[in-house]
């Protein structure tokens, strides 16, 4: 398989040099040249499979013979070593839980997989790649844990010092090893900004070989189309539903982007719902066809919050910049913070489930979309994102009552913080860089 730039003007490149290098040095977003297709009888034989089998054979289909098959299967079982339950609230309403990973958010997916594809890649080119992010929480998090211990590669993340919650600090700075934490005296906009001069500092260059983990790489993206395939498969095997609908809690559109992967396989999926908070630019793009992005606004589902979402050039590339095929397929709903309340209290009314803000966000938007449609019973999932622990503060404040943390938490926050305090110059980021061993 080869993958080319959305911009068009880049030479089409390996999954190899795709993942070492992310974006594409025309500024595109690296796409399959074709979707694979999975033929009926193929996708007949993957259900009642697991987890695991399904990613195993998807994964298969991207990579080719590019990493080979039992070194796949084994990193697959490497990656996904925890479970991903689906909820059923009632007959025909479900929640796809993606937070029983190490980080407790759906990131761990696309986090933990590029990091061992890395590891194989950077080994075949006998490289050490260092890995540069900037982080305002889950993205780190996921990004530390999922390349700790990995083989010819190391992690530098950069995050704003007294800007993350306690929790997350605790993710950032505990897994040690082959991962440092810098904790900036400034905020997000500034560990940005340097970590954007990192990679244009030609001193740098001579000594290391940076790459990023942020959303865009590709090696992040496949593995985000597993989870649909497994619960479409689960629905279709347990309830015989054939085509559920999917509302996915979007900030930068890279959940949503593996959705739609996993339809033109040929996975029995039905519509999109694109849930969003206030920051709406794709929603207005859908309903309007003007592209037209607005100022971030800060609401309660916090990692939605992203004015311009990077995925969503690969979006608008496998719909050929036509909004009115992507409004067949998916429909944009913003939900307000308000909305978002009522409906943490209104699902742990009903049905006792404690929702945190992002998969509420979704679970509204699935609601709303039912009602416009006039059929409450079409067989829907939401997408939780997040445990509640993640957002303890926004949940206990809503619902007035206490949530507790699981205790496999109490152990992370008794962990030995380790960061080295920086500050916000970039020479001084420069230096920490310097040092690190060749
Ligand atoms: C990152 C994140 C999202 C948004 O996902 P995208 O792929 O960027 O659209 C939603 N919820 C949570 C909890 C997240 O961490």
């Amino acid at each position: 398989m080869i993958y080319f730039s959305t911009n068009k003007s880049s030479i089409p490149v390996s999954l190899k040099k795709a993942t070492l290098e992310g974006l594409a040095p025309d500024g595109g977003l690296y796409v399959p040249s074709e979707i694979p297709r999975f033929l009926p009888e193929e996708i007949k034989l993957l259900e009642g499979a697991s987890f695991n089998n399904i990613a195993f054979a998807i994964a298969k289909k991207f990579i080719g013979s590019d990493i080979p098959p039992d070194k796949l299967s084994d990193m697959i079982d490497n990656c996904y070593s925890f479970d991903t339950p689906i909820v059923k609230l009632d007959s025909s309403t479900f929640v796809e839980e993606l937070f029983c990973g190490p980080t407790l958010a759906f990131k761990d997916y696309g986090a933990r997989f590029l990091a061992r594809l890395t590891g194989f890649f950077a080994e075949e080119e006998e490289k050490l790649i260092t890995v540069l992010v900037a982080t305002s929480g889950d993205t780190g998090s996921a990004v530390a844990y999922g390349f700790q211990g990995i083989a010819n590669t190391r992690v530098v993340l950069l995050y704003p010092s007294g800007k993350v919650s306690p929790l997350q600090e605790q993710q950032l700075t505990t897994a040690g090893g082959n991962v440092h934490a810098l904790e900036v005296k400034g905020d997000f906009d500034d560990c940005q900004r340097m970590v954007k001069q990192a990679f244009v500092d030609p001193t740098l260059k001579k000594s290391l070989t940076l790459t990023s983990a942020n959303s865009i790489n590709i090696s992040r993206l496949i593995p985000q189309s597993f989870y649909y395939a497994w619960a479409a498969l689960q629905l279709k095997e347990l309830y015989g539903y054939t085509a559920p609908l999917f509302s996915v809690p979007s900030g930068n559109y890279g959940n949503l982007t593996a959705g739609v992967l996993a339809k033109r396989m040929g996975f029995p999926i039905g519509h999109f719902i694109a849930a969003s908070n206030a920051n709406d630019s794709v929603t207005r793009y859908i309903d309007s066809g003007r592209y037209d992005p607005h100022p971030t606004v800060t609401t309660l589902s916090t990692a939605m919050d992203v004015g311009n979402p990077s995925n969503f050039a690969r979006l608008r590339y496998f719909y050929h910049n036509d909004h009115t095929s992507m409004g067949i397929a998916i429909t944009g709903i913003a939900v307000s913070d308000e909305e978002t309340r009522a409906t943490i209290r209104s699902v742990h009314d009903r049905f006792g489930y404690v929702m945190e803000p992002h998969t509420s966000v979704a679970f509204r938007a699935l609601e709303r979309y039912r009602t416009s449609e006039g059929n409450t019973e079409t067989p829907g999932i939401v997408l939780s994102t997040a445990h509640p622990a993640k957002f303890l503060e926004a949940i206990e404040e809503t619902l007035d009552k206490e949530i507790g943390i699981p205790s496999n938490l109490h152990e992370l926050m008794e962990k030995k913080k380790s960061a080295t305090l920086i500050s916000s110059e970039y020479k001084e980021l420069a230096s920490f860089l310097n040092g690190l061993d060749q």
